[in-house]
């Protein structure tokens, strides 16, 4: 028996038996039973690190909620020592933040880290807005996602999605967070960021309000040294980073034939101690086992690096770096980060529902691209542009409620 397959096995019987422990006694004593179980004796230690200054200490793999929805899976990670879960306002039009909620309210508070993000207003809206319009739409959201979470307060609260240094500083939002952290709504702050994430991370440490960044790094980053080199800023100036798109889309090919080695991926990541966590999407018991897994053992083999260099060697994939190369040179200026992030998520991780929500919430129509007799923005990845937008689309032509 293959390593792997004996690891797999060991964690799905420990893990189900303290998930299905957790399952029977929940009902019977709500509020009493602690996140953080007794690891067994027979095995490593969880690697841990301090998330800047905000005093959290957390395992090194964390769980991605995003396309989670099964509640037993949740609760085999808190068996398996997990204790930080990341969800977001808009993930599952809410489902993802109630199923937390649901789990969640029979544990003890301090026992789990809870992080959530909330999208302002101003990002693909489009438009004029009142002054304070965009604080209290956040506000509101967040008592929104509150509720959903049947908690008092999460323990980090992103304004979700910053790509530029004047969106990290806007005032308005710099005082919904602090608004958020006064009411006790909110532990700590922070922002996220799918790209230009050196300068998103370098503004969150300018602000001197933020004290947390989760931002997209991964080994097939053209920018990767960039990354790493403002990360090591921010673990110097005490701001905690919290990495996600580590594993660069899951697979190379969108036919799903070329597989990223999801625990090498994430084993390079994480090998740079100036990132506390990570929190890469989980949606079954095997990717439970590997994530956590890593969680006790971070050393690459040589066999893990050789399937890295491999993918990294090729062009193309599914993984846009959001480096902005293609949009100057776009007739229409579209938004072609966002449009492959959304080809991203239904060709890599198969969700079709955020790829939705994403695009709709971008307002483009139906076909974008028509009209424009060349294509004539260029891929720094060589993606076949017009193409890919054309094919992703078609999603936008579904309602949404076909659309599991
Ligand atoms: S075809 Fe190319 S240049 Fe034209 S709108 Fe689409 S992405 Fe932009
Ligand atoms: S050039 Fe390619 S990798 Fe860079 S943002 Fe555009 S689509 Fe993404």
């Amino acid at each position: 028996m293959a390593q792997n397959d004996f690891d797999r096995r060991k964690f799905l019987r420990n893990s189900l038996i303290g998930g299905a422990g957790v399952l029977l006694a929940s009902p019977l004593i709500a509020q009493e039973q602690d996140a953080r179980p007794e690891p067994a004796a027979d095995e490593a230690p969880v690697i841990t690190r301090k998330l800047g200054k905000t005093g959290i200490e957390l395992p090194i793999v964390s769980f991605g909620v995003m396309r989670a929805d099964s509640p037993a899976l949740i609760k085999a990670a808190i068996a398996a020592g997990m204790v930080h879960f990341d969800t977001a306002h808009g993930y599952q039009n809410g489902k993802n933040e109630e199923m937390l909620g649901n789990i969640f309210k029979d544990y003890k508070r301090e026992s789990f880290v809870i992080s959530t993000k909330v999208k302002p207003i101003d990002a693909g809206s489009g438009g004029e807005t009142e002054p304070g319009a965009v604080k209290k739409a956040f506000l509101e959201k967040l008592d929104i996602s509150l509720g959903r979470l049947k908690m008092d307060y999460v323990d980090i609260l992103y304004v979700h999605d910053r790509s530029s240094r004047s969106a990290v500083l806007s005032p308005e939002m710099l005082e919904a967070v602090t608004e958020a952290k006064k009411a006790g709504k909110a532990k700590h702050v922070g922002v996220s960021t799918h790209r230009n994430e050196p300068e998103v991370i370098r503004a969150a440490i300018e602000t001197g309000v933020y004290e947390v960044v989760l931002t997209s790094i991964n080994f097939k980053q053209g920018h990767l040294a960039e990354v790493r080199k403002a990360i090591a800023e921010a673990a110097q100036a005490g701001v905690g980073i919290v990495a996600m798109k580590t594993m660069a889309g899951g697979f190379h090919d969108k036919e799903r034939t070329k597989p990223v080695n999801c625990r090498a991926a994430l084993k390079f990541v994480m090998n740079d101690a100036n990132i506390t966590t990570s929190i890469p999407g989980i949606t079954n018991f095997d990717q439970l086992a590997m994530n956590a897994g890593v969680n006790r053992d971070l050393a690459l083999t040589e066999a893990e690096q050789s399937d890295l260099a491999l993918l990294d060697g090729l062009r193309e994939g599914l993984y846009c770096q959001g480096c902005q190369q293609c949009v100057p040179n776009c007739s229409k200026g579209l938004p072609i980060p966002d449009l492959m992030r959304a080809y991203m998520y239904t060709y890599g991780y198969a969700d079709n529902q955020q790829a939705h929500t994403l695009l709709k919430s971008l307002g483009l129509g139906d076909d974008p691209c028509a009209g424009c007799a060349e294509c004539t923005a260029v891929c720094a990845k060589d993606f076949a542009l017009s193409e890919r937008i054309g094919d992703i689309m078609r999603l936008t032509k579904v309602p949404a409620e076909f659309i599991s």
